[in-house]
């Protein structure tokens, strides 16, 4: 028992220091009998020591000392060691505590959601593969709901950020209240929330807890004295009747939530009709995934044109799909499939290195172009980043100020903190930031400040009517006042004709980039099209 023993050793440890107390008086009782017996005698006689002894009662105290020191030793030795030991038995006790109680936050953290303190995706997916496990030993069946709030996108640049997250809160309170203590809810990430119904009896019993959940949502939410009418489309999968894996269910949930969103419908449970009416939807995801491994993505690069120089110094890099069916896909068909699948990240990668190494061909050939790469929520949360960049950086010998990365202002937002971080140190790099869409997000200028970024780029819906629409002029003026108070360069993306291109020359924006200037194009095209530009 580590206690015994901490209390022995404390005790031997005080015994050896009274053993010294005692040596002590019974050097002093030799020196002082010794001198008596030869003050009183003349000489030193045993019988003199003998009589010294008998006759001189300060000698009989001196005789007492060494067993009084033994005595308290012996006590205070004990006393001590107990108490030492009692402490350091409290302290590492204390200690284990601290331990488990990190261990058990840390461990929470990595399963929930930091705002609502639900579980998210990843503790969802186990919960639902250890339901199903269950299941199919009891023969049970079980339903995965997701919901997805209408118009939160427009609630959250309306409202703001903050009131977003407000509403996101509230709602998870009320959708707490609706479920049993057995059934899991859970947050998917944005609006997105899934609930786990354990021991479903049939389809009437998962409309009952749908209707209950909109039920939950009829009273208005409030915010901010504002009192806001929150709706939502429900879309169910049952096991084992649609699909037997966690990723099977939640695939046909995702897609019966989009039907029910499509056709206003709230809620809506999955059948093979919803597949057939959207076949796309539901085989693309899968074969996103090979798409990589296939090698069907193809970057396209998009000038942005300097306007002091008067020349293209850079390019965007825009990711399109060559499906071998659908012919050439626009991002914006799958970028968003793929950030809600999670392979995004892959894909993000993907972009990154084709990028690099086309900008080191380039420059192979004397053509230093800088490039530019957006990058997603879900890429500005990866702490893997910045080494991954560094990486390629090195591997393809292009300098850190030759890439740009483009980011939204909403991809920061979904957590400020953990982003500011990943992107410092990709700046830190010598890697330039831009934020992309500007005006679009729930712009929050405080926060703007904080960031490494050196560019803006106004959003496209702003520099397309400008010239049509006065409200449009006054937010790309009061940008381009923003972007160079802050020491930023500032983009206008968007230019489709002349007249636009010479408006926001006179109004000092320093970098244009659309149509007018050229179309994004294959990399093959770009190096004729920069030296036609050049010789122009
Ligand atoms: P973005 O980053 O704002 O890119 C600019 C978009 O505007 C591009 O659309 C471009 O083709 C288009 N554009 C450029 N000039 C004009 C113009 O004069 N008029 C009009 N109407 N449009 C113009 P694209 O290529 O369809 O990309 C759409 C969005 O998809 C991009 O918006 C970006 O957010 C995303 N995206 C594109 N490539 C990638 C990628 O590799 N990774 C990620 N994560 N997102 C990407
Ligand atoms: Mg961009
Ligand atoms: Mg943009």
């Amino acid at each position: 028992m580590p206690f015994a023993r901490d209390v022995s050793f404390l005790k031997a440890k005080a015994t050896r220091q009274s053993m010294v107390g005692v040596g002590i008086a019974v050097v002093a009782i030799v020196v002082a009998t010794t001198m008596v017996a030869y003050f009183q005698t003349g000489g030193l006689t045993l019988a003199g020591v003998a009589s010294a002894q008998r006759t001189n009662s300060a000698l009989w105290f001196l005789d007492l000392l060494p067993f009084a020191f033994a005595v308290w030793g012996q006590h205070v030795g004990s006393v001590m060691a107990y108490e030492a030991g009692a402490m350091i038995t409290d302290q590492t006790q204390e200690l284990r505590t601290q331990a488990l109680a990190m261990e058990f936050k840390a461990q929470h953290e990595m399963t929930h959601d930091a705002l609502t303190d639900l579980p998210n995706r990843i503790l969802l997916h186990d919960r639902v593969a250890q339901a199903i496990h269950r299941a199919k030993r009891d023969g049970g069946s079980l339903a995965l709901l997701v919901l997805d709030v209408d118009r939160f996108k427009e609630i959250n640049e309306s409202l703001g950020h903050f009131n977003g997250d407000r509403l996101l809160r509230q709602l998870a309170v009320r959708l707490k209240g609706v479920i049993r203590e057995s059934d899991t809810l859970a947050r998917l990430g944005g609006d997105e929330f899934a609930f786990l119904i354990q021991k479903v009896a049939s389809d009437a019993d998962v409309h009952k807890v749908a209707r209950t959940i909109q039920k939950a949502m009829d009273a208005p939410f409030s915010l901010e004295k504002l009192t806001l009418d929150v709706r939502a489309s429900i879309g169910a999968a049952i096991f084992p009747e649609h699909g037997q894996d966690v990723d099977t269910l939640m695939q046909l949930a995702d897609v019966a939530m989009y039907a029910a969103k499509q056709d206003n419908q709230g809620f809506v449970i999955y059948s093979s009709r919803l597949s057939m009416a959207s076949p796309q939807r539901l085989t693309l995801m899968g074969e996103l995934r090979q798409a990589l491994d296939r090698d069907e993505l193809r970057m396209y690069y998009q000038p942005k044109f300097d306007n002091h120089l008067s020349r293209v110094t850079e390019v965007e890099a825009l990711v399109r799909w060559q499906h071998p069916r659908h012919g050439l896909m626009q991002p914006a068909e799958f970028i968003p499939l793929a950030e809600r699948t999670g392979l995004i990240k892959q894909l993000s990668l993907w972009v990154l290195k084709t990028v690099l190494r086309q900008s080191s061909l380039w420059r192979e050939h004397g053509l230093e172009i800088a490039v530019s790469v957006n990058l997603s929520t879900q890429d500005l949360l990866d702490p893997e980043l910045p080494d991954i960049i560094a990486g390629l950086l090195a591997q393809h010998s292009v300098p850190a100020k030759q890439l740009v990365l483009e980011i939204t202002e909403t991809s920061i937002m979904a957590d400020p903190d953990r982003s500011l971080e990943i992107l410092n140190r990709i700046a830190g790099l010598g890697v330039r930031i831009s934020i992309d869409d500007f005006g679009t997000g729930y712009s929050s200028l405080a926060y703007l400040r904080k960031l490494p970024v050196t560019e803006i780029k106004i959003d496209r819906s702003f520099v397309m009517e400008m010239l049509d629409n006065p409200g449009d002029e006054a937010i790309v003026q009061a940008t381009i006042g923003l972007a160079r108070s802050l020491g930023l360069a500032v983009v206008a993306e968007g230019v489709e004709n002349d007249a636009t291109m010479v408006r926001l020359q006179s109004l000092g924006c320093n970098i244009l980039q659309g149509y007018h200037i050229s179309r994004p194009m294959a990399a093959n095209d770009f190096p004729r099209w920069h030296s036609d530009r050049e010789a122009k």
